[in-house]
């Protein structure tokens, strides 16, 4: 009975967060394209999410969120309905999360004070520094160095392919400190830090590569004690990866209410597509795939919530179906509209280019993969006692 009433009142919190990112989504949808095609942060865009107030749900309450904890299954939700509008808007309330969880997590009053309550409200924006040249899912292979230096620390380095570099207020900084591995919080301003443009990525994205020469940060610019680094870039995945699958279901989802608007109405051999056997097969065979995701994304979200890091593997094993399965049935979608997928700009095209990358970032699908069959053994293994 408890259970009931318990998930009546989540149904009533899940979709009043959805209902917003839909009213959210409808104001998006002509700024989409424009956004979507630029690499460069859309004022539009950044107002609608502003106004939206649904950043507040990627920072605890404590600091002018919207929940105690953060909700994984809300930011699921939100992404797997902007997602399907624009992957610029999805960017940008993600990050807001991604980018400043760490702080939440094991920052200083100082830290979360200055800057939660401004990314709750969009006024800061965030970003996530790990990856660098050398070290993409090797991230212990990072070489950016924080050295003590009198009352503070100076880091060196490079970072590469960051989200919201050059728009960013700050930036989360994962570096080497001596054999230990640490986040620092690091202004934009500071000096010694450059932003680099990259090239054009198929899918665009605010992104660019960091260079930090001699950057000078306080004493308190390290967030958690020396040596904290993994764990809370762990906790960080462990809250936000299984988001990303809600993104692969809003985007499949999107792609095939395309493709089957059109195989419902064109006709060929006197028939509209989608009674024509193999194209019939096209869509329902997608369709169960985004069912099927989005229901799995949704168990695993509500587990995480109780438990992110427990449930890590199982994120991840979320996060690789949905994003397999959304590569999957865009690549139907485009098939289905025939020579219309092709067209440049056609939300198909921009879909099926923008499915691409949820297979690389956050848990590349082979590394995953990896993490998630040592699981599987290991449970089978401790279940069997033989
Ligand atoms: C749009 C976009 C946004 C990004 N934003 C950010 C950001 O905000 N912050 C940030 O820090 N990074 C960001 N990244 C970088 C992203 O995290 C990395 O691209 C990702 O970690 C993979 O690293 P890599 O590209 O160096 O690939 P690599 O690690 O070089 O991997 C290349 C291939 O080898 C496979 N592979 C690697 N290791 C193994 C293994 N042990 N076993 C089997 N296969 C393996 C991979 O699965 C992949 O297929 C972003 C990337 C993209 C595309």
């Amino acid at each position: 009975m408890h259970m009931v009433i318990m998930d009546r009142m989540e149904l009533g919190e899940i979709e009043t967060v959805r209902e917003r990112a839909s009213a959210l989504a409808a104001e998006l949808e002509p700024l989409a394209a424009e956004a979507d095609a630029s690499s460069e942060l859309h004022p539009g865009v950044l107002a609608a999410v502003t106004a939206s107030g649904l950043s507040a749900l990627t920072v605890p309450a404590a600091w002018g969120g919207a929940s105690e904890k953060v909700d994984p299954l809300a930011v699921c939700v939100v992404r797997e309905v902007l997602m399907g509008t624009s992957s610029h808007a999805d960017s940008l309330f993600a990050l807001q999360g991604i980018g400043s969880h760490a702080i939440a997590l094991g920052g200083s009053d100082e830290q979360r004070e200055e800057w939660l309550p401004r990314v709750a409200s969009l006024e800061a924006i965030a970003a996530l520094a790990m990856t660098e040249p050398g070290a993409g899912s090797d991230l212990k292979a990072l070489t950016t160095t924080a050295t003590a230096d009198g009352d503070g620390f100076v880091i060196d380095g490079r970072k590469s392919f960051i989200s919201n570099a050059g728009v960013a207020d700050f930036y989360t900084v994962l570096a080497r400190e001596g054999e230990q591995y640490s986040f620092f919080l690091v202004p934009a301003n500071s000096i010694g830090l450059t932003v680099e443009p990259l090239p054009p990525l198929i899918s665009p994205h605010v992104i660019g590569d960091l260079g930090l020469e001699g950057v000078r940060v306080g004493g308190g610019a390290r967030i958690g004690a020396a040596g904290e680094g993994f764990r809370l870039a762990l906790s960080t995945l462990a809250t936000f990866r299984i988001s990303v699958a809600g993104a692969a279901v809003g985007l499949a989802d999107a792609a095939l209410r395309e493709a089957a608007r059109h195989a419902g109405e064109r006709v060929q051999f006197g028939r509209p597509l989608a009674e024509l056997g193999p194209v019939a097969a096209l869509l329902a065979d997608s369709w169960a795939e985004v069912e099927s995701t989005r229901l799995l994304s949704y168990e695993v979200a509500r587990a995480a919530r109780e438990d992110p890091l427990a449930n890590l593997d199982r994120s991840s094993l979320a996060k690789l179906a949905a994003t397999e399965a959304a590569s999957r049935v865009v690549d139907r979608c485009v098939q289905v509209m025939g020579r219309w997928g092709l067209v440049d700009g056609s939300k198909v095209e921009k879909l099926y280019r923008q499915a691409r990358p949820l297979r690389i970032y956050e848990g590349a699908s082979e590394v995953l993969r990896l993490g998630i069959a040592r699981r599987l053994v290991a449970e089978v293994g401790a279940g069997s006692q033989r």
